[in-house]
């Protein structure tokens, strides 16, 4: 397999462009060569390494040295507790952490050696390209629906679904990708850092999010912007009145959203605001990119586009049946194989059994696919697919109605078992003003004036705050307990 990041080889051209930047701190094409080629030689050896993901230069230069060492790496969340930081370390078993020099550590982490991550050196000869099906990083799911598994990530996926965006986005070097995600899930680690620095384009890195930091990044050279729903919900309020992030906004080449659905009413005002459309990408750790809404395709909200060049998908019922590409209506699994796929879990030959069909991964994402290709996502098959009555109900299509209520801030549609029905809908609100919330009533009344009478939520329960993971995606587990 050619190199992963052609751009950092000695005789790459363009070693004097940015390749890093992490506020007032930058790193060279030919700087990061240097500085990431040295602690390569430095990490050598090691079986596994875990590296200590904060939002940092450090970060981005730990994951390009493991990977140039061809050493696999495991991103570990900062803000992880204690016990699954253990459950993470137990798992994976890596001989070494990287961490930044001031990054402390905590006693899960103690038993291990740490190498410091400097952002300078200069390095010799790279060590040689490890072979494609190597493992290249181990990522842990974001632990939605159950514990977090370690997914066994090859060199060969990583360029695979990056080579696939370049396709879909036309992503190149003269791209400068606007950057405010968490750096130890694919999202924010493999798309946003290794998928720049693929390119040979650069990576400006807002530390913590904020409309602010958008602003002046998108509206000071900035081309694309990669964002979690909570994200562009929070840029779709502050776009009101705001005209510099307006115009930002406006003039970005590229706004992609993904980790989870981005609500309708948050695509409708942003659309508004500023002419733009974000589009959506559909991926997960385990497949990294499935489909996305091209750059040379229409923008339609409320789907993931189309499937991304080298993914095959299908749709598969319950029985195993394999729904027409062109039905257009009815509901399946996602299902794909590609170069994009991992190899498997971590110490879990039992999942990973489970979540193969012959060379097929079964996503657990439940999905319609319209006649012209586009794959809308209902939800997942274990928490957003609710059956009521003899109907099969996607939670999305009701948290969509009920989020373009002026009384509700943020809704959950769940499924709970029900004597008459089977399981019956359920409506978790949070109210756009707590002291005055809207009667369950009139919530009922919204969705039913909208939607099939089947759809209508039963009971409605009021909450301060939904429960919300690093990743801002709703854990819908813990709201029944
Ligand atoms: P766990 O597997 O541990 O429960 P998780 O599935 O949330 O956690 P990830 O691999 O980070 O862990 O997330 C992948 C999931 O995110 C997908 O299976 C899908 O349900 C959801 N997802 C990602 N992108 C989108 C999108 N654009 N629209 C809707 N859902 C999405
Ligand atoms: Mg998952």
């Amino acid at each position: 397999m050619s190199s992963l990041f052609p751009a950092l080889a000695a005789t790459a051209t363009g070693t004097d462009r940015i390749a890093l930047r992490f506020g007032e701190r930058s790193l060279t094409y030919g700087q990061l060569r240097g500085a990431a080629g040295a602690l390569a030689l430095r990490i050598g050896g090691a079986e596994r390494v875990a590296l200590w993901a904060g939002p940092t230069l450090e970060t981005a230069v730990g994951v390009v040295a493991a990977l140039l060492a061809g050493v696999p790496v495991v991103p570990l969340n900062p803000r992880t507790g204690d016990r699954e930081l253990a459950h993470i370390v137990a798992d994976s078993g890596p001989s070494a952490v990287l961490a930044a020099p001031d990054d402390r550590l905590p006693a899960a982490l103690a038993p291990l050696r740490r190498i410091d991550i400097t952002v300078t050196g200069t390095a010799g000869e790279l060590p040689p390209e490890p072979a494609a099906e190597s493992p290249a990083l181990i990522v842990y799911t974001s632990g939605t629906t159950g514990p977090p598994k370690g997914a066994v990530l090859p060199r060969r996926a990583v360029a695979a679904s990056l080579d696939a965006l370049r396709d879909a986005w036309q992503w190149g070097s003269d791209d400068v990708l606007v950057h405010a995600l968490p750096l130890f899930h694919v999202h924010g680690l493999i798309l946003g850092v290794l998928g720049p620095l693929r390119r040979g384009g650069e990576v400006r890195h807002l530390g913590h999010f904020g409309p602010e930091g958008v602003a002046r990044e998108l509206g000071s050279g900035g081309t694309m912007l990669f964002g979690v729903p909570t994200m562009y919900h929070r840029l779709a309020e502050a776009l009101d009145g705001d005209a510099e992030l307006t115009k930002a906004l406006s003039g970005a080449r590229l706004l992609v959203s993904g980790s989870a659905a981005l609500p309708l009413p948050d695509h409708a005002r942003i659309a508004e605001a500023t002419g733009r459309r974000v589009i959506e990408r559909y991926g997960m750790t385990e497949t990294l990119m499935n489909t996305s809404v091209r750059i040379d395709g229409e923008a339609r909200p409320g789907t993931v586009g189309v499937p991304l060049r080298g993914v095959e998908l299908r749709l598969v019922e319950e029985d195993g049946t394999e729904i027409a590409a062109h039905d257009g209506e009815t509901i399946g699994e996602i299902q794909v194989r590609g170069d994009n796929l991992f190899t498997e879990y971590l110490n879990r030959p039992d999942a990973t059994a489970a979540a193969f069909d012959g060379d097929w991964f079964r996503t657990g994402d439940m999905a319609v696919r319209e006649p012209d290709g586009y794959v809308r996502i209902v939800g997942r098959k274990s928490t957003d697919l609710i059956k009521s009555g003899g109907y099969k109900i996607g939670a999305g299509e009701i948290e969509n109605v009920l989020l373009d209520h002026p009384a509700v801030r943020e809704a959950a549609v769940t499924g709970e078992p029900d004597a008459d029905l089977g399981e019956r809908v359920v409506a978790w609100i949070v109210a756009a003003d707590p002291a005055d919330p809207p009667s369950a009533e009139e919530l009922t009344a919204h969705v039913a004036s909208q939607l099939a009478p089947h759809k209508r939520p039963r009971t409605v329960r009021f909450l301060d705050v939904l429960p919300r993971n690093d990743m801002g995606k709703i854990m819908k587990r813990v709201l029944h307990g």
